[in-house]
Formats: C-alpha cells, structure tokens, sequence
C-alpha cells in the first residue's frame, strides 16, 4: 500500500488524556492514526497500549485520538487494523480512477469525495447524468483496474508538480511538499491518501446510486474492491429471493411486480366500491332515531358515516380496533370526550365526524349509558 512515512511508525506518543461526558480522548502532537475525515477519507482504527482507538481527528494542531479507557500520558506501541487500511485503499483508489474515467468520457470533474464505512460519495460538477455516462465511466474504471497499472507515489513540492499533467490544479494553501498519486499514462492526482500499489487491487468499483446535490452537482454513490463484491452478493441473494417468491425469472421481475401492483390497485378499488355499494344498502335500513351501533369492516364505517341519514342520530360503528363516531344531530367531540375520561384510550375529530381508540373493546350498554349521559340533557344538541 501507498502509505505516507507519518502514519507507518510504530509508537505514538499521547501527551495528554481528556475525559468528557464518559468517554476518554488521548492527544499527540503526531500520530500514525490516520484521522477521520481528513482528505474525505475514514480514519484509522487500532489500539494505543492495548487501548480500542474508536475515532481520530485534528484538533487545532494535536490528534485527538477517543478511546475506551484512560491512558497514562507516554510512548506507546500502536496496533493499527491493517484489513480497515486495505478496504480504504480500494475505496480510495478506485474513487481516483473513477473521478478520472467522468473527466476522461465526458469531461465531467470530481468537486469532493467523501468516504464512509458503507459506501463513498463523489460530487461531480454537473446538474444531470446520463445513465450511459455512467455506465461508460464505470466500464472504463474497470478497464483501467483489469489492466493492473502500477500505481506511483511522488513526493515533489509545487514547482516540481509543474512537470505532471495534475487532473485538478493544486489548491493555493498548498506549501512545501507535494504528493502526487500517478496511476500509468490515466491519472495523476495530489493526495495525501490511502492507495494500492497496483489498479488490479481494486478488484471491481461500481456506482450504485445517484442523487442531485444543492449547487448543481451530481452525487453518485460507489463501492470498491471487498464492498463491492458484498454489494453483489447481499443484492443477488435478494433478487434470487423475490424471484423465487414471484415464480418469476429475475429479467422478468419488473413486469411481475409491476403486474402485481396493478391488480392490487385494481382489487382495491373494487373493494372501495363494494363497501361503498354496502354501506349504502346498511343505510337504508338503519333506525333514524338515538344509537345506532354497528360492527364491520373501517371502509365500511367510514362511508356509511359520510352517506347516512344521522340527522336525528349518531353512529358508532366499531371496526375492530376504532370506533367511528358521525352524527349531524349531535357534536360527537362531546361523546368522545366523555368515553376518553370514563374508559381512557385516544380520539378527537370534528363535530360530525370522529374516532375513538379504546383500550379494550366496550360492551353495547357502556356505550348506551355515555350516550344516555352526554346527549339525553339536551344541552349538546347542535342548532
Ligand atoms: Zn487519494
């Protein structure tokens, strides 16, 4: 791996421990933890003194470095978790191939990279993307990584930069030493990374997603090298079991699926028409006087609630779970108030419709008797 000389000694020397709010933060004045964050890049993980290392960042000019327990300040042999530096490597590597392959097909420039322990995001400096854009800068991202080009570090300062073609100029805070990450004849970048020393490390990267960015960018979402093979193996095993589920082969998935939608749409909307064409006959036999309490399906409930005659009663249907509550006699918030402050439970509405969410089911006479009590003194009536 390309690895800067910093972040491959073997002590680091914490000058001082913090402890804020439970958790313990070891400081150095330099450290070969690299930190999270830096270069978009992840951090580091390991031990100090046998001591977990969970995050690493720049604090003014110290590392901070958090740990599980307290460190006695001192020199200290590091472990750092070397799996975790090879996947970064991969992500970091193939985001530059990458970056240059959109630059190469189609003129299209990497604004920032930021790399996360699931996937990395590259802003690229467009408003849209053409799905054959993608795919060509991915195939040839791929071409360059089978071609197993071997991968250079160059330490030079700003005036030796001058002599390689740098796909992004220099930033002007740039001084002193310059490092620059060549890949063959394809790309030369200044960055202070994680890199392999060979493309074919890489293994395979691909772009999984994209989204648009506030300022006009495009953000794809990639995967590089072990994660892309997970990503391959989580999605196939999902897609061998919808097709299994769907009796249907995956290239004929989508037809299925969007077959299924389309009758459940359609059952749906036959089954709203039968509950109304019930509701309508239910109302039709309804007593037009006091309580009338009825138990069934909500769709059923609530269209008999918008299309019945309530004008001298009030409705309570119980579909299971909720009562629905409309009267156009009586202002029914009253009703659910009053089952609220004698059973408990949750509602509200207005005052020709509400629900009710009981804690258990009522029986019939509860009921009766909270309608006896809150209707029968006349003073709620509406008009
Ligand atoms: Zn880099």
């Amino acid at each position: 791996m390309l690895i800067q000389k910093k972040y491959l000694e073997s002590t680091v020397e914490i000058t001082k421990v913090e402890e804020k709010d439970g958790k313990f933060y070891a400081y150095a004045k330099t450290s070969p933890f690299y930190p999270d964050g830096k270069g978009g890049q992840l951090g580091d993980r390991g031990k100090i003194a046998g001591v977990d290392v969970l995050y690493v960042y720049e604090k003014g000019d110290e590392i901070a470095h958090q740990v599980t327990s307290s460190i006695a300040p001192g020199i200290y042999e590091v472990a750092i978790e070397q799996k975790r530096r090879k996947d970064i490597a991969q992500q970091h590597t193939g985001q530059h191939i990458l970056s240059a392959a959109f630059l190469e097909i189609a003129d299209i420039e990497t604004v920032s990279f930021h790399m996360g322990e699931e996937y990395s995001t590259i802003d690229l400096d467009v408003p849209f993307l053409e799905s054959e854009v993608i795919s060509e800068s991915e195939e040839l991202a791929n071409r360059v990584i089978q071609s197993c080009y071997a991968i250079e570090e160059i330490i030079t300062d700003i005036e030796g930069s001058k002599n390689y073609n740098l796909r992004k100029p220099l930033s002007y805070k740039v001084t002193g030493e310059v490092r620059l990450i060549e890949i063959d004849n394809f790309d030369v970048s200044a960055c202070g990374g994680f890199h392999l020393n060979n493309t074919g490390e890489v293994g395979l990267i691909k772009v999984i997603d994209t989204e648009k960015v506030k300022g006009n960018l495009t953000r794809i979402y990639a995967v590089a090298g072990e994660r892309a093979l997970k990503y391959f193996q989580k999605y196939n095993s999902v897609l061998k079991k919808l097709s299994k589920m769907l009796t249907s082969s995956v290239d004929e998935l989508e037809l299925r699926v969007e077959k299924l939608l389309n009758q459940s749409r359609d059952q749906a909307l036959l089954l709203s028409k039968i509950s109304q064409e019930y509701a309508t006959v239910l109302s039709q036999n309804l007593s037009n006087k006091g309580l009338v309490y009825l138990e069934g399906y909500s769709e059923v409930g609530n269209f008999l609630a918008k299309i019945g005659n309530f004008e001298e009663s009030i409705l309570v249907f119980y579909d299971n779970s909720k009562y629905i509550i409309a009267s156009k006699k009586y202002d029914v918030r009253n009703f659910v108030s009053k089952l609220i402050e004698k059973f408990g439970g949750k509602g509200g509405g207005k005052s020709e419709f509400a629900n009710y969410q009981p804690a258990k089911k009522l029986k019939f006479e509860e009921l009766e008797e909270v309608y006896h009590e809150v209707y029968n003194s006349g003073k709620d009536q509406k008009g």
